[in-house]
């Protein structure tokens, strides 16, 4: 059976369970034909038992995405298992507790610094890290949270996700000419270890499955690795510094949905 992503191989970061959104990415990639290569941050011999819980096993090479010495022999970690990609996942996030759930305006610059570092700046150092192993063009991908408005809880996490949107812009001008296709996924919210760290996350998840106009489930990532494969993939080969909101439409709307429309008829 032939595969959107045929002949392709891809990096995937942010694999720690299968809940994870990059899991979710990895497999649906496998299912359409491309070859996996994944990074895992510090607990590696975890992320390579959730590797074999792929279609395919994949292999696992270390990144702390801050690491200036990791970022650097990234490329030739990955060459130990394919000679080069031709896209790449971020699925990286993180802020420390004093940065979420409503402590906004007491929010240590420390906290702040960490939030952006993480889940902002690696966005362009992964790209950057990545780019000897794309001399032939590629696509990078990010996963955002969609940071035009601001939200209960998410606090500095919600600026450092309008940060990866600007990077994301940046980023689509300087790797263009490179015939290197950089995009943003807005996903809406799902139950994985990083969203539960979140104190007061169920906020999302009511609002969401209340006013979300297609509905929307918080546990199956699928809608959002489709989008991530079609951006990674060649059916988006003039799209670059986009967002792509897959939230059931819910960006799209103001209030919860009601079953009362009239159709005329
Ligand atoms: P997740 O499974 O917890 O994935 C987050 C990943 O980031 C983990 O693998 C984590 O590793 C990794 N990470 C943290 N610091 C890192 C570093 N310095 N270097 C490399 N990796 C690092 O949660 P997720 O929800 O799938 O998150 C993936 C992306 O989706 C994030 O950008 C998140 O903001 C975005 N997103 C999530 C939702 C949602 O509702 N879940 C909605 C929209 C967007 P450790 O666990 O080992 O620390």
């Amino acid at each position: 059976m032939s595969g959107i992503l045929d002949g392709k191989r891809l990096l995937v970061t942010g694999v720690i369970t299968e809940q994870s959104l990059g899991f979710g990415v990895a497999k649906y990639a496998q299912e359409q034909g491309a070859d996996v290569v994944l990074t895992g941050f510090g607990r590696l011999s975890l992320v390579e038992r959730i590797a074999k819980k792929l279609p395919k096993p994949a292999p696992v090479v270390e990144l702390d995405a801050t690491d200036p010495e990791q970022l650097a022999g990234l490329a030739d970690k990955v060459r130990e298992h394919v000679p080069s990609i031709d896209g790449v996942l971020h699925a990286i996030a993180f802020a420390p507790p004093g940065a979420l759930g409503g402590n906004f305006l007491n929010t240590e610059w420390a906290d702040v610094a960490k939030a952006v570092e993480v889940s902002t700046f690696t966005y362009k150092s992964l790209a950057v890290a990545a780019l000897p192993l794309m001399e032939n063009g590629g696509a990078v991908v990010g996963l955002d949270f969609d940071a035009q408005q601001a939200w209960p809880v998410y606090d500095w996490m919600g600026v450092a996700k309008a940060g990866l949107e600007a990077v994301n812009r940046y980023l689509a001008r300087d790797l263009g000419p490179k015939g290197i296709r950089v995009n943003l996924v807005s996903a809406g919210p799902q139950r994985t270890m990083a969203a539960k760290s979140i104190p007061g996350f169920e906020a999302f998840e009511e609002a969401w499955t209340k006013r979300a106009p297609l509905g929307w489930s918080l546990t199956d990532s699928e809608p959002v690795a489709k989008a991530c494969v079609a951006l990674l993939s060649d059916l988006f080969p003039a799209t670059s510094g986009e967002i792509i909101h897959v939230d059931g439409g819910f960006h799209a709307v103001g209030v919860e949905r009601t079953e009362n429309v009239s159709t005329g008829q």
